[in-house]
């Protein structure tokens, strides 16, 4: 699943390539996708807009349009976008289709049929179901080290179920909430409440480190405008992995065996020696 770094590099890759665009022609294949709107809304509310900017809030992609509309996606497990020549048959799973003014299609497929798509004004935005709730962006002024300690110290839950609730801290997921916990040197299963205030200033740093590598990696990537996914780290970027998928491996500061701990469907990748803390 995209976590913030892979969802922020597809916004990217999207505002280079449809950013000035105009919507000729927007096609809802499947009304799962976009529940909220009804497909005949859908085509009515994006035709003849131009793309101005394509962004991120959390893990969604937002397309913002100069009518005032904006599409929010959420790629969850396998949601791509793709671009098509002007004919030619629709891949498999097709759920969307832009036509756009120079005559080339942008798609979106999802084999799993997990993503969401939703139109709304950008003026009703900000309270959207999806945004509404999530934390402050990692990479705001509004993410503080205070602000971390304020909602960590409110919680007895372990720090990595906080770090992986999206309306406490946004953009981390199974991957980076490992690679987050290691490099701070701090014990996923520790209640968020007892941790000492130098720690959280480590998590808060650790965070944003993390993100701005894996960000940083991605943009010297070459991302294929024909496939335009969220799982660029897949191959390439694993190998730079501290901890996640290393089970047994020895850790790279104190050469301990990595541990792997199952639980809810999740494995939890740590240190045991340097994440006591
Ligand atoms: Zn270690």
């Amino acid at each position: 699943m995209p976590e913030l770094p892979e969802v922020e590099l597809v916004a990217r890759a999207l505002d280079r390539i449809v950013g000035g665009r105009v919507v000729a022609k927007a096609e809802l294949l499947r009304p799962g996708l976009a529940p909220e709107n009804t497909p005949r809304e859908f085509a009515r509310l994006l035709r003849g807009a131009r793309v101005e900017r394509v962004g991120r809030r959390g893990k969604h992609i937002l397309i913002e349009l100069d009518n005032g509309q904006v599409i929010i996606t959420h790629l969850r497990m396998t949601g791509r976008f793709l671009m098509l020549p002007a004919r030619g048959a629709l891949p498999k799973h097709t759920h969307a289709l832009f036509r756009l003014d120079e005559g080339r299609r942008l798609a979106f497929t999802d084999q799993r049929h997990f993503g969401l798509m939703k139109v709304v004004h950008a003026e009703r935005l900000a309270e959207a179901r999806e945004l509404r709730d999530l934390a402050p962006e990692p990479f705001s002024d509004e993410f503080t080290p205070e602000q971390l300690a304020c909602v960590l110290g409110r919680t007895r839950r372990t720090l990595k179920d906080v770090l992986l609730d999206q309306t406490k801290v946004t953009g981390l997921g199974n991957i980076y909430a490992a690679e987050v916990l290691f490099l701070a040197r701090l014990d996923p299963f520790a209640p968020a409440n007892a941790l000492p205030r130098r720690s959280v200033a480590r998590l808060h740093r650790s965070i944003l480190e993390v993100f701005g590598e894996a960000i940083a990696h991605g943009s010297t990537m070459n991302v294929d405008p024909e496939d335009i996914e969220g799982s660029y780290f897949g191959g390439g970027f694993s190998g730079h992995w501290r901890v996640y998928d290393r089970e047994g491996e020895p850790c790279q500061h104190c050469g301990a065996g990595i541990c792997r701990i199952s639980h809810a469907g999740r494995s939890t990748y740590f240190c045991p020696r340097c994440q006591r803390g």
